[in-house]
């Protein structure tokens, strides 16, 4: 069942485009039949959570925290996190630099965007991320590198709303890539689209997809 929907996702996914299995309340033993399948990345959206999974299955799997992050719980996945999908404040920013270098690493981030008309959704405007590259703290970051964006789009039936958010949030890209990041390859990320959108992302330039329930079944 498992191996025919992660064949089927695999199949609907061009080779330039990354999937983010989002592994989130399902059980190690279940993850680990993913792992066996060749999987390698995986999204957690708790802290508590990625730490006793990253802690219990094999060390070659990169893990994605994809919720919300509160400062106070970065040092718990500073030491192993492959990337995180969810800087929405300069304050988040800091900290995961001061907890990369004090592992000695440098932590893949991607800022994320709030591009739903819902209120509840975390994420930067235009303005505020503008804000944030530009300040002089950020400049002096060593230990993050930002190489992308993310956002979720509106639980809606309405596809032409949903593919406008993804078309907002592409043309974010370019315009946050020509200000801030026009000589630096690495910002190449537009991780965008889930179970129920993750065609309609990649057709709008999604390059990261993060797929849950039509992998896992529904949680
Ligand atoms: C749960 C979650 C997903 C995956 O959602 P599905 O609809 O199960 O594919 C993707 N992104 C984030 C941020 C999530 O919290």
């Amino acid at each position: 069942m498992i191996k025919n929907q992660l064949f089927n996702v695999r199949k609907d996914i061009p080779d330039s485009v990354t999937l983010v299995a989002v592994s989130k309340t399902k059980p190690i033993s279940v993850l680990k039949e993913v792992y066996d399948l060749g999987e390698r990345i995986f999204g957690e959206n708790k802290v508590r959570e990625l730490v006793e999974k990253h802690e219990a299955l094999p060390k070659d799997i990169k893990w994605h925290l994809i919720g919300h992050l509160q400062s106070n719980k970065v040092k718990y996945i500073a030491p192993f996190v492959a990337m995180i999908h969810s800087i929405d404040s300069l304050k988040l920013l800091k900290e995961i630099n001061k907890q990369a270098l004090k592992n000695n690493r440098v932590i893949d981030c991607l800022l994320q965007f709030h591009i739903a008309e819902e209120d509840s959704k975390f994420g930067l405007t235009l303005l505020s991320a503008k804000e944030l590259l530009e300040s002089s703290e950020f400049s002096e970051m060593r230990n993050i590198s930002i190489v992308g964006l993310m956002g979720m789009a509106t639980f809606t039936k309405n596809e032409e709303q949903v593919r406008e958010e993804f078309r907002t949030l592409e043309n974010y890209f370019h315009v946050i890539q020509s200000h801030f990041f026009k000589f630096n390859p690495s910002f190449e990320h537009i991780s965008m689209g889930m179970s129920g959108d993750y065609k309609m992302a990649i057709e709008e330039g999604s390059t990261m997809v993060r797929i849950g329930s039509y992998i896992f079944g529904t949680r």
